[in-house]
């Protein structure tokens, strides 16, 4: 018996509700198994957690979240709720940084031709994962304080040495597993931050021979994205970059209730969708819960056990075969606990 202690944040607005349908798969896919145990415990982060307690991830959660071997989150903040100077909270991205979780893996994996609004040839497989250097980048100003009334502001980009080619060699690792591919998304041609993180590349490549590259400009790669998107495997590109084009690579498979996403550094690994909060739809079921199906897939696999992770990806695709069964955001009238539940039929 193997037991797995999950941390779990399921955070503000829809958060609570998507957490809840990926814990429902999870517990099926433990109950499939024979060696598998999985022990939850809730820790109180976000929004909500600032409003009683005054700190939406106090220092206390976080040691006490580095105690789990993964933690699952939904997804916080809300914008009312903000500091009181006015500026947004975003444990989010403070939770990334202070567990230094440089990789932000982002697959994007069409689940049915259906969902995407590509059309033609596009339409049959859209297979691809990005690698968002997580921790510096052109975030790495960002808690920085501007004057309303200055003249100008300047935020610098800031590409280290060690972050480039830790976030790179994951990337060639990554490729190594998949089709041996990796495009390097940069602005070389313009910025002198990004054509150090060529140089890098290119220096990090040599040590993957049998990795074929590429080198795209990000203004191109939004453009084939949506063109070509099967000439991609593996992206590797930087924060701000990585931010950007995983919003339009959910938005090629189906939109924000499609992409799942990990959050891993060398000790610890954070899952949760790609998704905020989306307080629109929060309290209604009506939320998609497969992006968090999916992360939970993702925590399977990092946490050794890719047949679990498996398992998940193939249920959520065999229930996305009946056309019937859709969330709202994806034209259809299926509630996010009647999509938890289409998915653990299929476990
Ligand atoms: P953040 O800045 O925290 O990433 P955001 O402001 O970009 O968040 P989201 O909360 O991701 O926005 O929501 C963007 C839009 O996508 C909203 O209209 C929201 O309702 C929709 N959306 C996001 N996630 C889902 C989901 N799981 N199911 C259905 N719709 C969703």
């Amino acid at each position: 018996m193997s037991e797995l202690r999950i941390a779990l944040m399921p955070g503000d607005g829809i958060g609570p509700e998507v957490t809840a349908a990926a814990v429902h798969v999870l517990r099926a896919v433990e109950a499939h198994s024979d060696d598998l145990v999985l022990a939850f415990e809730t820790l109180s982060v976000g929004a909500g957690e600032f409003l009683e307690s005054g700190d939406p991830l106090s220092d206390a959660t976080l040691e006490r979240a580095k105690e789990y071997d993964a933690v699952l989150l939904g997804a916080m903040g809300l914008p009312d709720v903000r500091w009181p100077d006015g500026t947004e909270m975003t444990p989010q991205l403070d939770i990334r940084e202070r567990l230094d979780l440089y990789q932000g893996i982002r697959p994007v994996r069409l689940q049915h031709p259906d969902l995407t609004p590509l059309r033609g040839a596009e339409r049959a497989s859209v297979d691809l994962v990005i690698y968002r250097e997580n921790t510096e980048g052109l975030f790495w100003d960002r808690k920085g304080r501007y004057d309303p009334q200055a003249a100008y502001v300047d935020n610098a980009m800031r590409i280290s040495r060690r972050g480039a080619e830790r976030i790179m060699r994951a990337a060639f690792e990554a490729a190594g597993r998949r089709r041996g591919h990796v495009t390097l998304v940069d602005k070389a041609n313009v910025l002198p931050a990004m054509a150090f993180f060529r140089t890098v590349f290119d220096a990090v490549a040599e040590e993957y021979p049998e990795i074929e590259t590429s080198r795209v400009y990000v203004d191109a790669a939004a453009l084939y994205l949506v063109l070509e998107p099967q000439r991609f495997d593996v992206i590797v590109t930087e924060n701000m970059f990585g931010d950007i084009l995983s919003d339009l690579t959910a938005g090629i498979v189906g939109g924000m209730g499609m992409a799942p996403s990990a959050d891993i550094g060398d000790d610890y690994g954070v899952f949760q969708p790609a998704h905020g909060s989306a307080p629109d739809i929060a309290g209604r079921g009506i939320a998609n819960p497969i992006a968090t199906i999916l992360s939970a897939a993702m925590m399977m696999d990092w946490l050794g056990r890719e047949a679990e992770g498996d398992s998940v990806r193939t249920a959520v695709q065999l229930a996305l075969r009946d056309p019937s069964c859709r969330t709202p955001d994806l034209g259809g009238t299926t509630s996010c606990s009647e999509m938890a539940d289409a998915v653990v039929s299929q476990i």
